[in-house]
């Protein structure tokens, strides 16, 4: 995939969802396909595949992006948001369920009670754009009934262990 056709670079050159953070070297936006509330990117400016590719002008940004994500996370009416993005032109004909699913969620309107702060870096991790895009994904409680292992249990069978 080359940068002329990468959804991401095409967020990064402002011709997609519109930005919620930015700075120097990063642009953040709410995913369209919500998995929770305030389920947000972060996403280098420049066709970087891995975050181990990261030059050190992005590496020393990468921190204030994460932050000021999350900050324009907390600070976002939600409903208003996925009401707003129900209504985007280039969303038109696609599937919405995900966003009429959140919005119907118990918790919706709830502050984060904690975060999910990863990367799918690479295919066999379950990425489907091979630009760097940092998942924020807020965390609410009782969204699953049992979060215990959290990231682990992207192997679903070995998430669960015990302490001697
Ligand atoms: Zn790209």
């Amino acid at each position: 995939m080359t940068e002329l056709d990468c959804y991401f670079c095409k967020v990064s050159r402002g011709e997609a969802d519109p930005f919620i953070f930015e700075n120097r070297s990063f642009i953040g936006i709410f995913d369209t396909n919500p998995v929770n509330p305030g389920h947000a990117l972060v996403i280098p400016r420049r066709h970087v595949v891995s975050v181990f590719e990261l030059n050190d002008e992005e590496q020393s940004d990468y921190f204030d992006a994460i932050k000021g994500v999350k900050a324009t996370i907390e600070t976002t009416n939600f409903e208003a948001l996925y009401t707003e993005m129900l209504s985007r032109d280039y969303l038109q004909g696609r599937p919405m369920d995900h966003i009429e699913t959140v919005l119907k969620l118990p918790f919706f309107g709830n502050q984060p009670d904690a975060y999910t702060v990863g990367n799918n870096d690479g295919r066999a991790a379950g990425r489907s754009i091979d630009h760097l895009h940092v998942i924020l994904l807020p965390r609410y409680e009782g969204d699953v009934e049992n979060p215990r292992g959290g990231i682990r249990n992207v192997i679903p069978g070995r998430a669960n262990y015990q302490r001697k």
